[in-house]
């Protein structure tokens, strides 16, 4: 149900109708989606779909394949655009009206699921050309702040368990440790919302469950969006789960709340 058709009941009547009531109702959220509609020649693969992030929330989203996840992610980013619905990033921005480079510069960094790092290059160099491209860092590096930069680089491959691995072509790494790698490159865009679509996908279980505790470390400072069919790594995560299903919310809540709901059982995880 949409947002705003949940709080007319309530007779705040300022809040209802107008689009200035928009931003009053996103303030405070990071990322406020409400009755997000996509359809694709016909068939809805968002289909009034409403959800609220908080600033340095983490949120799991799961659900059967169709329903919506990757389309969701597109809309946030710019990719594709809504038919109807709200968008609004940090409580007040229309990201409806932005373009796919101006909403990464707002600062969300988006992880498609194969990795695309460059192989004959470091893994050190790999994270040097992503902060490069850091939209606010760029004109301090020019030949200055060597320290500054190498400072960063050494607590992105920290944080992403490369530390030990700098000098190795990024090619030479395991599936998981490129995954890791890219999370790295996105890091260093230093994003406040991150978007990662199913991180787990090929990983050993050692790789998956260390992927858990990164994301969590990542989460300290910023919000992550993650997509994941792994409910090994979701229960790990220990966050708030959504389910989406046929393009709008089925269940929210902790992962024994939304297990326990006999439509997520059937439509999702009693398969
Ligand atoms: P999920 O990521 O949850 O598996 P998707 O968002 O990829 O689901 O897809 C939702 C539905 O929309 C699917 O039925 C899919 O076939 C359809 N769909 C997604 N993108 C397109 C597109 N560009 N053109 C036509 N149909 C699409
Ligand atoms: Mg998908």
């Amino acid at each position: 149900m949409r947002l705003r058709a949940m709080i007319k009941p309530l007779g705040i009547a300022a809040l209802s109708g107008s689009p200035s009531d928009v931003p009053t109702l996103a303030s405070g959220s990071l990322l406020y989606l409400d009755g997000v509609s996509v359809s694709f020649d016909g068939f809805k693969a968002l289909n009034d779909l409403s959800m609220i992030i908080k600033p340095g929330e983490m949120r799991s989203i799961i659900g059967p394949n169709g329903a919506g996840k990757t389309t969701m992610m597109d809309v946030i980013t710019g990719k594709t655009r809504p038919d109807t619905g709200d968008v609004i990033y940090d409580g007040r921005v229309d990201l409806t009206s932005k373009d796919e480079a101006t909403i990464a510069n707002l600062g969300i960094g988006r992880k498609f699921q194969k990795p695309t790092v460059f192989e004959s290059h470091t893994v050190w160099d790999n994270i040097f050309l992503a902060l490069k491209q850091d939209r606010r860092v760029f004109p301090v590096l020019f030949g200055l702040e060597r320290q500054t930069e190498r400072a960063r680089i050494q607590e992105i491959l920290e944080t992403t368990r490369l530390s030990d691995l700098g000098s190795r072509p990024a090619g030479s790494l395991s599936h998981g440790q490129k995954q890791w790698l890219e999370i790295g490159m996105l890091l260093a865009q230093d994003p406040q919302l991150l978007l990662i679509d199913e991180p787990a996908a090929g990983m050993t279980d050692a790789e998956t469950e260390e992927t858990a505790v990164l994301l969590k470390d990542i989460a300290k400072t910023r919000s992550v969006i993650v997509v994941e069919h792994d409910m090994d790594f979701i229960r790990a995560l220990d966050v708030r789960v959504t389910v989406l299903h046929e393009g709008s919310v089925l269940a929210e809540g902790t992962l024994d709340q939304v297990s326990a709901n006999p439509r997520v059982v059937e439509v999702y995880l009693g398969r």
